[in-house]
């Protein structure tokens, strides 16, 4: 069912369930979030996504506002503004910043709506930091809690995203904070590393630990996983030709934000001096002299395609030929897509003559 409702004297239509942020953002209107995440559900903690409705007292959080026909609401008016300052300016009162390269290298979203309000501290005031920084020994998760301004969203991704229940909330008063597990290490409470809580802080209190202090890319490539035949998609962030950073694509078909430890942490492959570029064949085989199992003869050379292919295919043929092809087994991969196991399947059974062909994910 439709709803039309007014937003700074805009007409816009919604649809029943939708929240009067969800309304606002559909339209392009853009109302200020902390603790809110599309992905996510709403707790409406921070106060920041405020809104003013006509004849509605007070001000009201819009992420858990519903839509209602004849709705006149309004995102941006001065006393809005000055509640937003302040709502920041207590947020920055518990905020420490110790300077490292923050999050992607960019401005990170707290600091983002800090800058925009021209939230400040009261003068003379600046707020010591009251935990270490990397204050856990997880390798791939970076934990920096004088940056935690208690939204939750790491509390929420990890268990609406990644199903883990990690962290939550631990303390009373001044003394509240996020915790792992019962106050354990993450791995203790059993992280997956799966970085979703530090895709999700919006202040790089959580953040990934391989790229801190790297700065920021200089161009990002949109790609898909290698690991696994999910087709996750995510962004190589890139730096002087070297992969410095995994990031999330909301856009992403399959995964949107959500990736396993592999595709977000598993990227030093990449540059690693130990990695095949290229095919290589033992010698003996180039040379077509007899098999050896060791001496030169048994060294592994570079080839090219052509060359590695012919060998292979040869090779084949013969076993084929002498030994029958119920003698050859065919192990295909998960990494490669369902098409081009389907043709290993044809090439298995009806090339080779083989009925021997079996999948990676089973053995
Ligand atoms: S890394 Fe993944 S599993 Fe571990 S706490 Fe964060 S969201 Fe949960
Ligand atoms: S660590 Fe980040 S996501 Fe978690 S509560 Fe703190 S600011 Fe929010």
């Amino acid at each position: 069912m439709p709803v039309h409702l007014t937003i700074n004297d805009k007409p816009v239509q919604a649809h029943e369930g939708q929240t009067v942020l969800e309304a606002a953002c559909a339209h392009g209107i853009v109302i200020p979030t902390l603790c809110y995440h599309k992905d996510l559900s709403p707790v409406g903690s921070c106060r920041l996504c405020i809104v003013e409705v006509d004849k509605l007292r007070g001000q009201v959080a819009a992420c858990n506002l519903p839509v209602a026909e004849g709705l006149v609401v309004h995102t941006e008016t001065p006393a809005l503004v000055q509640s937003r300052r302040t709502v920041l300016s207590l947020l920055l009162q518990n905020y420490t910043d110790a300077g490292y390269t923050s999050h992607d290298g960019h401005t990170t979203e707290f600091e983002h709506w800090v800058r925009y309000y021209e939230a400040r501290l009261p003068d003379g005031t600046s707020p010591a930091p009251r935990y270490p920084l990397d204050g856990d020994p997880n390798p791939f998760i970076w934990v920096d809690l004088n940056k935690c301004i208690l939204c939750t969203r790491c509390v929420r991704a990890c268990e609406e995203v990644q199903g883990r229940f990690v962290w939550g909330v631990g303390e009373r008063g001044s003394y509240t904070r996020i915790i792992a597990g019962a106050d354990t290490a993450m791995l203790e409470a059993r992280c997956e590393s799966c970085g979703a809580c530090a895709a999700y802080c919006p202040t790089g209190a959580l953040d990934h630990k391989l790229s801190i202090r790297q700065g920021e890319a200089d161009r990002k490539v949109t790609t898909t996983c290698t690991y696994c035949g999910v087709g996750c998609q995510f962004d190589l962030n890139v730096k002087n030709g070297k992969v410095i950073r995994v990031t999330s694509n909301p856009n992403a078909p399959v995964n949107g934000m959500h990736l396993c430890v592999k595709g977000r942490y598993g990227y030093d492959f990449i540059h690693h001096p130990d990695r095949l570029t290229g095919p290589r064949v033992r010698r003996y085989l180039l040379e077509e002299g007899e098999k050896v199992l060791h001496g030169p003869a048994w060294d592994w050379v570079e080839t090219d395609w052509n060359t590695a292919l012919d060998i292979t295919a040869r090779k084949l043929a013969a076993t084929r030929d002498h030994y029958g092809g119920s003698s050859i087994g065919v192990l295909t991969s998960a990494k490669c897509l369902n098409e081009e196991n389907y043709l290993m399947n044809k090439l298995a059974r009806q090339v080779l003559g083989t009925h021997n062909i079996d999948h990676c994910a089973r053995l």
